[in-house]
């Protein structure tokens, strides 16, 4: 097989649940090939996956990790045409109550860790010939609200920065690059976030204030990504798109 012919291979991170399984079903869906990772790769991964492609759990703050996660990709896959980083982390926590070690290890998984893997998957493409790659970032609506984390927040204010730098840099060399940035998607960060009765109220109240009326699932902005991912999207890079169902939009004024 041509390397023209054969399946072109995404490397989706934080794929163990939520939103980053969802990118990987659809890319598999589309017909990729994935190296899916995660900090514990579930049975539910490992089955997703199967033959089109094969998973790593890792620790993506860990030296070495996102070259490795690359390295394997290219000697196991043979390509490198996609990289959707969703791997991140989250709890509730007051500016004034932060501490600097919680400050540090939230910057390092929401940020560092997406600049190291996006650093390794641009070092390992230039190396190879020339061709047309697409990187997603997941931020967070967070990015332009504070969120419930001020580090969380500012590290993901920091991924749309890195795209924008990585759009400019890698035009020419045909790789194009966005950040996607999820409102409240229901997933197992949220639910660890809110337990219990607390989801539920904020589902509640989430669903009113929402123009879109409910929350947002996986697949909402997993969409999203494969689109980014895929050819029709080529015209679309350094950009931020926000997948909220509207939760940001301030209210008409006669709905005040
Ligand atoms: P999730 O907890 O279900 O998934 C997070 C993934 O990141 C898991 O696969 C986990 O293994 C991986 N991960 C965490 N720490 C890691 C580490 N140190 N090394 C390697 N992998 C690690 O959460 P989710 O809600 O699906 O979140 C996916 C992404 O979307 C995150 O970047 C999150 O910040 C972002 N996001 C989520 C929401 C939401 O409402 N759920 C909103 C905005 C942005």
């Amino acid at each position: 097989m041509s390397a023209k012919e054969q399946k072109k291979v995404a490397i989706v991170t934080g794929a163990g649940g939520g939103i980053g399984l969802e990118v990987a079903r659809c890319l598999l869906l589309d017909g990729w090939s994935v190296c899916a990772t995660a900090l514990d790769v579930s049975s539910e991964l490992e089955a997703l996956v199967g033959a089109d492609g094969f998973t790593i759990g890792a620790d993506l703050t860990a030296d070495g990790t996102a070259e490795q996660i690359v390295a394997a990709t290219v000697d196991r896959l043979g390509r490198l045409d996609g990289l959707v980083n969703c791997a991140g982390a989250s709890a509730v926590s007051l500016f004034h109550e932060q501490s600097e070690a919680e400050w540090d290890s939230f910057l390092d998984i929401n940020l560092s860790a997406a600049f190291r893997v996006s650093k390794a998957f641009i070092s390992a493409a230039l190396e190879m010939p020339r061709a047309s790659r697409s990187i997603v970032l997941i931020s967070s609506l967070a990015a332009l609200a504070g969120g419930a984390n001020p580090a969380y927040g500012a590290g993901k204010a920091g991924v749309c920065t890195l795209v924008y730098n990585m759009a400019q840099s890698y035009a020419e060399q045909g790789l194009r690059a966005n950040a996607v940035l999820p409102g409240i998607i229901d997933t197992p960060m949220v639910r660890k976030a809110f337990p219990g009765a607390a989801f539920e109220r904020l589902k509640e109240k989430a669903e009113a204030r929402t123009p879109a009326g409910r929350l947002g699932r996986p697949d909402d902005v997993a969409e999203l990504c494969a689109f980014l991912l895929s050819e029709r999207a080529s015209f679309i890079t350094g950009q931020s798109i926000n997948v909220t169902g509207g939760f940001e939009l301030v209210p008409p004024i006669g709905k005040i």
